[in-house]
């Protein structure tokens, strides 16, 4: 039914996906000047060795025996089950598999990168990491990655979201975090958005604007990112390279699959299994699923793009909805993201990934019947893979066809029950995908 790894099946190495992709990932750019960013600029923000790392073309990076003691502490190596009762009920030839990153102590995967972060910062003498949270689940993990290694952690989280999500709030506040509502007093961003108004609900781009102005007032302080970046994709990488220790207990699989906001879990899972259709040595059917709100990968442009909504950070060649794009306010909180990890854009557009999209209360839907059978509350944000797998589960069903399907369940939604509420009370609405603006390359 399921398949536990011991401590001494932790990954000894990431696997880094840049130097195997069909063409390279194209540089970052400098918003003031439209030239490739400086490895110096990026060091300012980011911790040294992740900058490194952003660039490096070794396939493999050892994790370092510490950072593996602390994944271990966190939780991995993560569970691998068979959603039996799932296949029953939908009658179903498929066998469905899953790798749960929902048992990890904060309850989703973002520890994995959270702790390796903080681990690099701790090294070279930074004192305090700063990020934005939109949902919680990026702050929460930077939050305990930061009480473990002993570093200070200041969050940024979107007055609405501070205000409707006080469980995630005092999470990381539990785990000692300063916490913000953005706009705030601290920065000159937060001070100006305030003066227009002083009730003002904040953006995630306000937040990471306040971020980054917070870090380049201190030489002490660095920037994280929870998503979207290669190195944040490699430390995710973690889950895949468990899983697929784990499925050779079971079978290989045919299909796999994940969520996308930025890309990070979807890659930790897929990426050491794309690596082996890269070099020729298998196939396999790789389905990354969005929400339609945020339609990214299937209704984006690939083209350069700031990250953030204020256009603060460099620009990056993306599939993206432009920086501008307003994404309305769905459950799937982790999922409201106008860009994609520009080595998934690579994927996708390569047709090695093929993305697709769904409304949420269809989500609900396939989350709640998954609930109701084997137990987890997938997170809404998971959910998204849970409703494409059952999809996928019953087209099997009616072509006669066995398949093996494993998908990754990114989190629980424990913390969440507000939109199964919403659901459940018939008071979930769908968003029809808003016009795209037209961008420019
Ligand atoms: C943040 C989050 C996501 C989306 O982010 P990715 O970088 O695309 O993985 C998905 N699931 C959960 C549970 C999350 O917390």
């Amino acid at each position: 039914m399921k398949v536990v790894l011991p401590d001494g099946k932790i990954p000894k190495k990431w696997y880094n996906i840049l130097p195997d992709l069909p063409e390279p990932v194209p540089p970052p750019l400098d918003p003031e000047t439209n030239e490739p960013v400086s490895p110096e600029k990026l060091k300012r923000i980011f911790a040294e060795e992740l900058v490194k790392q952003e660039m490096s073309s070794e396939r493999y990076i050892e994790i370092p025996k510490e950072l593996r003691e602390l994944y271990s502490k966190v939780g991995r190596p993560t569970p691998l089950f068979r959603a039996t009762n799932l296949e029953r009920v939908l009658d179903t030839p498929a066998r469905i598999y899953f790798k749960y990153e929902g048992a990890t102590v904060t309850g989703s995967h973002k520890i994995n990168t959270a702790l390796a972060q903080a681990y690099y910062a701790k090294k070279q003498g930074i004192e305090r990491l700063v990020t934005e949270t939109g949902a919680g689940q990026w702050g929460t993990a930077l939050s305990l990655a930061g009480a473990l290694i002993g570093l200070k952690i200041r969050v940024y989280m979107a007055r609405a979201s501070y205000n409707q999500k006080p469980y995630r709030k005092t999470l990381m506040m539990v785990y000692g975090a300063e916490v913000f509502p953005s706009p705030s007093e601290n920065t000159e961003v937060g001070r100006r958005y305030l003066r227009e108004d002083p009730n003002h609900p904040g953006s995630l781009g306000i937040a990471i604007s306040e971020a980054i102005e917070d870090v380049l007032k201190d030489d002490k302080a660095r920037y994280s990112l929870g998503s979207v970046l290669n190195h944040v994709l490699m430390h995710q990488t973690v889950i895949g390279l468990e899983a697929k220790e784990q499925m050779k207990e079971f079978e290989d699989p045919d299909i796999i699959v994940g969520c996308v906001g930025g890309g990070s879990n979807f890659a930790g899972l897929a990426y050491p299994f794309v690596k082996d259709v890269l070099e020729g040595k298998n196939e396999y059917e790789f389905i990354a699923v969005e929400p339609k709100a945020a339609p990214t990968m299937t209704r984006g442009v690939y083209t350069y793009d700031y990250g953030d909504s204020a256009g603060l950070t460099p620009k990056i060649k993306m599939h993206t909805l432009g920086h501008e794009y307003y994404v309305p306010p769905i459950h799937a909180g982790g999922l409201r993201y106008h860009g994609l990890a520009p080595t998934l854009s690579i994927l996708i557009n390569h047709d090695i990934v093929k993305p697709v999209a769904y409304h949420q209360r269809e989500v609900f839907e396939a989350a709640v019947l998954f609930a109701k059978v084997e137990g987890i509350v997938p997170a809404p944000e998971s959910a998204h893979a849970v409703k494409a797998v059952i999809d996928k589960a019953l087209e099997a069903k009616r072509k006669g066809k066995e398949v093996v399907i494993l998908f990754n369940l990114s989190g629980h939604g424990l913390l969440d029950l507000k939109g199964y509420e919403d659901y459940l009370e018939g008071r979930l609405e769908d968003y029809e995908p808003q016009e795209i603006p037209v961008l420019r390359s």
